[in-house]
């Protein structure tokens, strides 16, 4: 176990001013506090803290992290109090080790189901100062280095979550080294198998390659040295888990795989790194598409570095990171290296003003703020703690940073909520674009905007970044829910009328529970949705009442209209159309101008003397209907009928250039939709608005087109038309 001078020794050898006393008294208090306490190892439990508070200074972090790292048990697992640290340490230590208490309660109930949850109490947790965080990651780090000693469930979950949260996490503070151990350390855990093997090769690979990182080594120090230019040239192996993704990424074995090594070339300057880069590229054939340059652009966790990747000697291929020692130090410590702690400044502000991975983190909480389910949150970090980033420019030169794949929707949404919800176009670099343009690093975006605007309920699709998702989700899912709450309000007071029953709220209150839902805003949006019918909510709260409706019976308005009632003419179709709950010798026909097509959920409008019109039930149409709910009947699709072509219209938006239009026609016929009509309408300079009625044999066929619509890069946009 450590000793007390041994840890000050090793703060001291970065910070020569550390305040010892300080130190001194954390480990005495914690000694103290921790007594004979054992771990699952059966080794002293104070050792821990203490190894946590080593795993620190390697990051050389200041007196308060280390105080806290050797603090950070005691509060949970001892009987030291808050107040007690407050009053011994101060506020600000006490503020750490408070951050660290509810972390560690929040992995106490961990489960699987809870992670979302969890995850967002610990970003709040650690949201008021990121070293709260730093701290977590190393004690999960040493828990993960001693996880043998659990038993092998809690060993699989605490590897699953390392996995899944705190790796990339550390990653995403821009702690590498520590984010590879933690991914080896439950790779090892998750599957020690694979992990054995992909070890044993790399063994192998190794003794054999020895010399060949020597040569490498050797020649490329001394190419640099001819140039004027010092550098120090180390070779590395890969990680056993980073290998194992790319094997999974590319399906390839252990043998196909080129890049086992991977050498890192330290600079003293900028200027050296481009130069060192031409050295490299005019010595070996470089391979095309691997160069990248993070120096100009940096990564959302401020790592600058040169990559490329070229044909060795032994032609084999060699990857290659060029860059300088402070960004070789931002790549090993991340958030750490910015060395505001280390000089005793704590002013978080500063650290925001300086560290792109932090304000990564305080973007996440933000949007933790507004996020209404904690697993979709979950799953959106996730994804974006994985993806690279694209970094692109507002007019005035604000810097956004956006997850790759991430259009100009989302880039809005990243400037402000209210520039994402009025949206509707943009220039890029310039030139008008569509809105759905996947966006490339350093392009300048222009958001054109309209007061008033709603987004389109398919952007959530469309978008990847969880801030644009979030917030579309609230603008459409308030107005959408509206609409269906007034719809299923008008067919509940006409099937309560029709059951001759009284309707009240109260009395629907009563039969929630019966109906199995929360409220009676509930009830109404399902059945204004379409998912309950009118006769059940009836039925729930009058449970003696019994449906005097037999099949082929016009379930609606035919009450009024006696002369139009059949008897016993079993359901069946009208003029072809497969509609259930009409009977047979009402004319049945389809909305003008973009009907419905099966699968939509569908309401029949009669017009008495003329029959019925069946729209979907998105149709704006249905607006005109609102105030004659005996007109609105409960119809839906009779799946058992022979399939047959139906007419549906979309509108397009076409980029103006030779073959967008060749391209529209060529998807449609891929999916074997039949084209009926095709009007098109130059807009502007740039688009032409195309409106194309095709015949499509149901809901899923539909979409299927529209979606691959959606994604050619000529069209900037694609809505269905109802009628
Ligand atoms: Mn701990």
């Amino acid at each position: 176990m450590m000793r007390q001078y041994e840890l000050v020794e090793r703060v001291k050898r970065y910070n020569p001013s550390t305040d010892e006393a300080l130190l001194n008294r954390a480990y005495v208090y914690a000694m103290m506090a921790h007594g004979n306490q054992k771990r699952a190892s059966g080794d002293l439990f104070f050792g821990h803290p203490l190894e946590v508070a080593a795993i620190l200074t390697d990051l050389k972090l200041d007196d308060a992290t280390i105080a806290a790292a050797v603090l950070h048990d005691t509060v949970e697992d001892t009987q030291a109090t808050l107040e007690e640290i407050n009053k011994s340490f101060g506020p600000q230590i006490g503020a750490l080790v408070d951050g660290l208490t509810k972390i560690k309660r929040l992995d106490l109930v961990s489960k699987r189901a809870a992670q979302g949850e969890n995850f967002r109490k610990l970003l709040l947790a650690i949201a008021d100062d990121v070293r709260v965080l730093l701290v977590k990651l190393a004690d999960r780090l040493h828990n993960m280095r001693t996880l043998q000693f659990m038993p092998p469930e809690k060993r699989q979950r605490i590897a699953e979550e390392t996995l899944d949260i705190y790796a990339p996490l550390a990653g995403r503070m821009g702690i590498q080294e520590m984010r590879e151990e933690l991914e080896d350390l439950s790779f090892h855990n998750l599957d020690p198998e694979a992990y054995e093997a992909i070890s044993r090769h790399l063994h192998e690979v190794t003794t054999k390659s020895e010399k060949l990182v020597d040569e490498i080594e050797r020649t490329l120090t001394a190419k640099l040295h001819a140039q004027g230019i010092e550098a120090t040239v180390t070779g590395r192996q890969k990680r056993p888990y980073s290998i194992w993704r790319k094997m999974e990424r590319k399906s390839v074995s252990f043998e196909q795989l080129s890049d086992i090594f991977g050498f890192r070339v330290i600079v003293g300057t900028v200027d050296e790194c481009y130069r060192a880069l031409g050295v490299v590229h005019t010595s070996w054939p470089m391979i095309p598409g691997r160069y990248k340059d993070y120096i100009s652009t940096p990564k959302g966790n401020d790592y600058r570095s040169l990559h490329t990747t070229v044909i060795g000697p032994s032609r084999q291929r060699v990857e290659l990171q060029i860059r300088t020692v402070a960004m070789d130090e931002v790549a090993e410590y991340g958030v750490a290296a910015h060395a505001l702690y280390k000089e005793g400044v704590n002013d978080n502000s500063r650290l925001a003003v300086e560290s792109r991975a932090y304000q990564w983190l305080r973007r996440t909480i933000d949007l933790l703020a507004e996020g209404d389910n904690p697993e979709e949150f979950l799953e959106h970090t996730k994804l974006e703690l994985f993806h690279d980033q694209v970094f692109c420019f507002t007019p005035k030169a604000r810097l956004i940073a956006l997850p790759r794949g991430a259009t100009p929707i989302d880039f809005a949404y990243a400037v402000h909520t209210d520039v994402g919800n009025t949206a509707v176009g943009c220039k890029i670099n310039g030139r008008m674009s569509p809105l759905l343009t996947e966006l490339q690093n350093g392009d300048e975006v222009e958001i054109i905007r309209a007061e008033g605007q709603t987004p389109p309920a398919a952007w959530e699709s469309l978008v990847v970044t969880g801030k644009a998702r979030a917030s579309i989700r609230r603008a459409t899912r308030a107005a959408v829910r509206q609409q269906y709450t007034g719809l299923g309000t008008q067919i509940l007071e006409r099937a309560f009328e029709r059951a001759k029953r009284a309707y009240s709220h109260e009395k629907l209150k009563g039969a929630l529970p019966r109906l199995a839902r929360l409220s009676i805003e509930d009830v109404l949006a399902a059945v204004g949705r379409g998912e309950m019918f009118s006769g059940d909510v009836v039925r729930a709260v009058y449970p003696d009442y019994k449906e005097e409706r037999r099949a082929g019976l016009l379930d609606g308005s035919m009450a009024s209209q006696p002369a139009a009632r059949p008897d016993g003419a079993g359901e069946t179709v009208t003029e072809g159309i497969p509609i259930r709950g009409l009977s047979d010798n009402l004319t049945v026909r389809f909305a003008p101008e973009g009907g419905a097509v099966p699968g939509d959920r569908i309401v029949g409008i009669l017009t008495p003397g003329e029959g019925v019109t069946i729209y979907p039930i998105q149709s704006a149409s249905l607006a005109d209907f609102d105030n004659e709910p005996d007109r609105w009947i409960d119809v839906r699709w009779d799946f058992e009928a022979e399939p047959q072509r139906y007419p549906a219209r979309i509108k397009l938006q076409s980029i103006n250039e030779p073959g967008s239009l060749a391209q529209i026609t060529q998807v449609i016929a891929d999916h074997e939709g039949n084209i009926d009509n095709i009007t098109m309408k130059r807009r502007t300079q740039d688009f032409t608005d195309v409106t194309i009625d095709l015949g499509v044999w149901d809901l899923k066929h539909l979409n299927a087109i529209i979606a691959e619509l959606r994604a050619k890069r000529t069209i900037s946009r694609v809505d269905r038309v109802t009628g």
